[in-house]
């Protein structure tokens, strides 16, 4: 496993079988870990990227199973963001320092695409870069978001598993999902996407495949997240035991097999492990999102109980961060953060 790993450390390369073996083990975790970390270190560096996430409407108009917003869950508090709350949102992260913004929500149609394009202007004359996570469009509304200034796209693939996503994500292709990532690619988008780790019935092979098909496109982000059972969802029994460290394992080969993709330490770690985005730091990890959104809508947002909250004051938020991530050596960088930009800068 050792030689494997240090294989895989030099050459970036993993076969699917060499995955599996990988994720099954338990010994060699914190090898693993080990030397996600030094790849991270030598390919982005010890500076930790920070975005502002904006969480602008719990309004969706699909039915994943896994998710507390899905149309279906009646006790979800829903909410919307005008166009003026969200352009303000984006204006307090940028007095903080931020230079990016994820705009994310369900799929809520209110948002059509002209006065989607619209925020992005908006956004975009505050001298911000733009992350879209707004999930599934055709390829023409894509590319007028494009047009409009946004710089990237978060769509996760979820699972690559096509039985399984059709199982999970009723009335959605996985087809069309995998026809998104590539139009975003070709539109020129800085592409993210990611997996759910542990959802009833994924197997490590189809995990394996996950990893395969992030290096094929390939992704400029990936993000893991544990899948959580929300309790008002038809997922609510589903177990919860292991998907922490098994996201930990995933995420940390995603790292060795593209060693200078950007990949957050997902707020779902976090909700499962009390260091859990510091861990995920220290295993390959080079991105965090704080909240930036009000509290009240943080708390509405409700994709999984105990997501947690960045609380009422984002720059004390940062402060904490900045305290807490100087104590495992790294320091918080309010850059853009595209993808290569640390090699670009700092050439081996
Ligand atoms: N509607 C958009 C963006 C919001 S959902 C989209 O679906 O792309 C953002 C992410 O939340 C999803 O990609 C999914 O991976 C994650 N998520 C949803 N429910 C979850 C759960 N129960 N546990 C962990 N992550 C979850
Ligand atoms: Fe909607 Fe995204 Fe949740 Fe699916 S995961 S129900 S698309 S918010």
């Amino acid at each position: 496993m050792k030689q494997l790993i240090q294989r895989a450390e030099e050459s970036h390369q993993l076969t699917k079988e060499e995955i599996i073996l990988l994720l099954q083990d338990k010994e060699a975790a914190s090898l693993l870990f080990q030397a996600a970390d030094r790849v991270r270190k030598k390919y982005v560096g010890d500076e930790v990227y920070l975005r502002a996430l904006i969480e602008f409407s719990s309004y969706c108009k699909n039915n994943c199973c896994y998710c507390g917003l899905r149309r279906d869950n009646r006790h979800a508090l829903r909410y919307r963001l005008t166009p003026r709350q969200i352009l303000n949102t984006a204006r307090q992260a940028a007095q903080i320092g931020y230079k990016t913004v994820v705009l994310q929500s369900g799929e809520d149609t209110w948002f059509s695409p002209a006065i989607m394009a619209e925020i992005i202007r908006e956004i975009k004359k505050l001298g911000l870069a733009i992350t879209l996570s707004i999930g599934e469009k055709n390829r023409e509304e894509y590319a007028a978001y494009r047009q409009a200034g946004a710089d990237r796209y978060l769509l996760r693939i979820e699972t690559t598993d096509k039985a399984l996503y059709a199982k999970w994500d009723p009335g959605m292709s996985w087809q069309n999902r995998a026809r998104c990532l590539r139009d975003l690619k070709e539109l020129g988008y800085e592409v993210g996407s990611g997996s759910l780790v542990g959802l009833p019935g994924q197997t490590l092979e189809s995990l394996a495949d996950d990893l395969l098909f992030f290096k094929s496109l390939p992704v400029d982000m990936a993000g893991i997240g544990p899948f959580i059972p929300h309790p008002q969802t038809p997922l609510a029994q589903a177990a919860v035991e292991g998907h922490f460290e098994l996201s930990l394992k995933v995420m940390a080969v995603m790292r060795l097999l593209l060693p200078d993709i950007n990949i957050p330490a997902t707020t779902a770690m976090e909700s499962l492990h009390p260091q859990g985005r510091l861990l995920a730091l220290q295993s390959g990890a080079n991105v965090i999102m704080p909240n930036v959104t009000d509290e009240l809508c943080q708390e509405r947002y409700d994709l999984y109980p105990g997501k947690m909250h960045t609380g009422p004051n984002a720059e004390q938020y940062v402060r904490d961060l900045t305290r807490k991530l100087a104590a495992i050596g790294r320091t918080v960088r309010f850059s853009t953060g595209f993808h290569g930009e640390y090699l670009k800068n700092n050439p081996a």
